[in-house]
């Protein structure tokens, strides 16, 4: 993110100045919470960091201490965090990029400061290459959570400032971080409560990664504001009439979905535009004298009021009052009807529980003393994140599991349990009496048999409900088995469970490998480690032990390797009689760059996969989950052994690959289609009429010569639905086939999908 560039024409006097402003706006918002030397000690951190970057700008230009002043500003406007987080926030690069040593900060700013940098220091992620250093650096920093929860708070200012100041990143390096971002960042400010950084870091990805998207929907919310505005207004006259009768003190909030949750309904549900954007929530934020059972009597007489007005839907009723949400989270959900028929979310909160809903974890701290019940939750969150660090083992595969597991368990509710002593257990909704057997204690767990749920038996597959209360039956004769796996839904009793197969089965991969390596002699072939890499990707195999396990087993026969000796000399073959560079076994981006740039010599993009232009010199396949054509934004992706395949940026499957292998892209761009053609679907609807699918087919085979592979078009009460398959050129070419389709007399909508284009119609 950073770099140092020569001085050039720069009025240093301005910056001098717009520094200083910067660092009073800092001290201004830092203003209500400073005690003491708190404004010293600031001051001191600002010196320090401005001294230590002085020689250093940003990639756009800027010095690079307004990096660090935003950071802080972030910090103290929008978590809430105090001196301690402000200062860490000041002193976040110093140690990663320039002369000065955890020591030196130690010393300076003592030891808590220290610990945080050295947090913050460790998970900085500025990987190109390098097998899941990202699943790896996001277990670190995790585990740096429960020392501080503060390295997690200001790592997620530091993303979120460098998301906003994306801009002056190249294009490939936007799209890198931003797909990290949705798919670690935003879900981990979800989980700590920090909802309006979460909802920012999900617009900036859409902006950065769909641009054209993200500017039509925006211009297509301004468009419909006034309207929207005169029904919020509407629909709340008489309840703030009510509310105000009551004598509550209120602020009425309408708003409409974020445009990252607009289009992600959108692709979801695929759907227009016009009808989603009208799905909004109405906010009642209740000024409350004291916190505590008062608040709570508040929320329910304003719900009172509202259901006064509209019949609610009961089915919707949310109560997070009485049983906050792990992260926090407190509010009276309820969705009632409107005058006009359409259903409307009613949130109803306090304005201490408004603040905390927005600015998470940190808020708490101002609300201290009084609210262990909240605080209990986040603590026990953590403790069971550290938990489930501490039994994943250090090896890479590991990591990515890790990190699956973790963001899976990141959307996850939960579900509210009791011991037969009454106490407390919160595990994730779905969880099982075996996963509470794990929660209590890894050696119930494993020698679970039963459980009793109210005094009833039940199997260790039971799915927990809320408010049962669970004794779990054992015995010393138990032990798991592989079909526990699919019976816990926790990753805390998975990863136990595999543990202790790992020790019982580690037997048959020592038994397979003897058997494999005698089966090979005989078939003249040496177990070398290339072989045994071949044979891991010959029979699907994760890891090599994973294979050796499954012939240990005797799920896959020793016959078998009849078959990989004819497909390893039949490759063998190939290879010697072919111009076209195969796919390289176990090979990486950077691999392949390599062999671009020695393919395309000294141009100027010589790193880029050229598709066209290389196709007689490099393997490569459009992927089928999202069928790219001439004109899209895409890139490669370095599979394991079937080549590269091209992708959309857009690609349903581009965050994660991103953000899991960036060592496996490489750039690629269209250079010359000649006169290929692509295969692109498109989905139609509208009103039907007489003639309709003539005026469409019409269009496309004599207008704009275009082939159609299949069309299908269903009709229903007078609306059609239609599905055409066909054959363009590029994007353009697509463009301008459905900008001339919109224009049909009662056609409605015309979109491109991507998936499923080779199936039958
Ligand atoms: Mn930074």
């Amino acid at each position: 993110m950073e770099q140092f560039v020569e001085t050039l024409n720069i009025d240093l006097e301005q910056e001098r100045k717009d520094i200083l402003k910067k660092y009073r706006r800092l001290l201004r918002t830092a203003k209500p919470f400073l005690k003491d030397n708190d404004a010293k000690l600031i001051k001191k951190a600002f010196y320090t960091s401005v001294e230590a970057h002085k020689d250093m700008r940003r990639r756009s230009g800027e010095p690079y201490i307004y990096h660090p002043l935003a950071v802080a500003q972030i910090v103290v406007e929008e978590i809430g965090l105090g001196t301690t987080g402000i200062v860490s926030a000041l002193l976040h690069d110093v140690v990663e990029d320039t002369d000065m040593r955890i020591e030196d900060i130690d010393r300076l700013f003592g030891k808590k400061v220290a610990k945080i940098i050295d947090g913050l220091t460790k998970i900085s992620g500025r990987f190109e290459y390098g097998t899941s250093q990202q699943a790896e650096n996001f277990r670190k920093m995790l585990l740096t959570l429960s020392d501080d929860v503060r390295v997690i708070l200001v790592k997620l200012a530091d993303r979120l400032h460098n998301m906003r100041t994306l801009d002056s990143m190249p294009r490939d390096k936007q799209l890198k971080i931003a797909s990290e971002t949705i798919f670690i960042y935003a879900p981990l400010a979800h989980r700590l409560g920090l909802y309006s950084i979460k909802s920012e870091l999900e617009e900036l990805y859409l902006k950065y990664t769909e641009p054209q998207e993200y500017r039509a929907i925006s211009r297509k919310l301004r468009e419909t504001k006034s309207s929207r505005d005169r029904f919020i207004s509407k629909f709340t006259e008489p309840i703030a009439e009510d509310l105000e009768k009551a004598g509550l003190n209120y602020i009425i909030k309408g708003r409409p979905k974020s445009i990252y949750s607009i289009w992600n309904k959108m692709r979801k549900q695929n759907k227009p535009f016009e009808e989603i954007y009208d799905l909004f929530a109405i906010r009642i934020v209740l000024e409350s004298p004291q916190e505590g059972d008062r608040e709570k009597a508040l929320c329910w007489q304003a719900y009172s009021i509202v259901t006064d007005h509209y019949k609610p839907n009961p089915d919707r009723l949310k109560d997070f009052l009485s049983t906050p949400r792990a992260n926090g989270y407190q509010s009276l959900h309820s969705t009632v009807m409107s005058k006009s028929g359409q259903w409307v979310e009613v949130q109803i909160r306090t304005s201490r529980m408004d603040e905390i809903a927005e600015k998470g974890y940190a808020a708490h701290w101002k609300y201290k003393g009084n609210d262990t019940k909240v605080r209990g939750n986040i603590e026990h969150w953590i403790s069971q994140v550290r938990e489930t660090l501490e039994t994943g083992s250090g090896d890479k595969t590991a990591a990515i599991e890790f990190l699956d597991e973790f963001r899976t368990n990141l959307f996850n509710e939960e579900v509210f349990v009791f011991t037969p002593k009454g106490e407390l257990k919160v595990l994730q909704s779905g969880a099982t009496a075996l996963d509470f057997a794990f929660d209590i204690h890894s050696e119930v767990g494993v020698h679970c048999m039963a459980a009793k749920v109210g005094g009833i038996l039940v199997p260790i597959s039971y799915v927990l409900s809320n408010g049962d209360q669970i004794e779990i039956i054992t015995s010393n004769k138990q032990k798991p088995t592989e079909d526990w796996l699919r019976v816990v839904r926790t990753s805390k009793a998975r990863a136990r469970i595999k543990d202790f197969l790992k020790e019982d089965n580690r037997h048959y991969e020592t038994d397979g490998r003897q058997m494999v390596e005698r089966k090979l002699k005989v078939l003249g072939i040496e177990l070398t480690a290339e072989v045994v890499n071949q044979l891991r990707a010959f029979f699907e195999s994760k890891t090599a032990a994973d294979f050796f396990y499954k012939i240990g087993k005797g799920y896959v026969q020793l016959d078998e390797l009849k078959r990989f000796k004819r497909d390893k000399e039949a490759k063998e073959r190939k290879a010697v009689t072919n111009t076209v560079i195969p796919p390289i076994e176990g090979a990486d981006g950077k691999t392949y760059t390599k062999l671009l740039k020695n393919i395309h010599g000294d141009r100027a993009d010589s790193d880029t996969l050229l598709i066209g232009d290389d196709m007689d010199k490099i393997d490569y396949k459009l992927a089928p989950c999202c069928n790219p054509i001439a004109g899209d934004d895409v890139f490669g992706f370095v599979t394991i052994n079937e080549g590269i395949k091209i992708h959309r940026t857009t690609c349903p499957n581009a965050a994660e690959l991103m953000s899991k292998h960036g060592n496996r892209i490489i750039k690629a761009k269209w250079e010359s289609n000649k006169d290929e053609a692509f295969l692109a679907g498109l989905y139609i609807s509208g009103t039907d009429r007489v003639g309709l699918i003539n005026d469409v087919t019409r269009i496309i085979s004599n207008e704009l010569h275009i082939n159609m592979r299949g069309l299908t078009i269903d009709t229903k009460d007078g609306v059609f639905n239609g599905d055409i398959r066909l054959y363009v050129q590029d994007t353009r070419h697509l463009d301008i086939l459905i900008s001339k389709l919109e224009q049909v007399e009662g056609v409605y909508n015309v979109q491109r999908f991507d998936t499923n284009l080779t199936g039958s119609i």
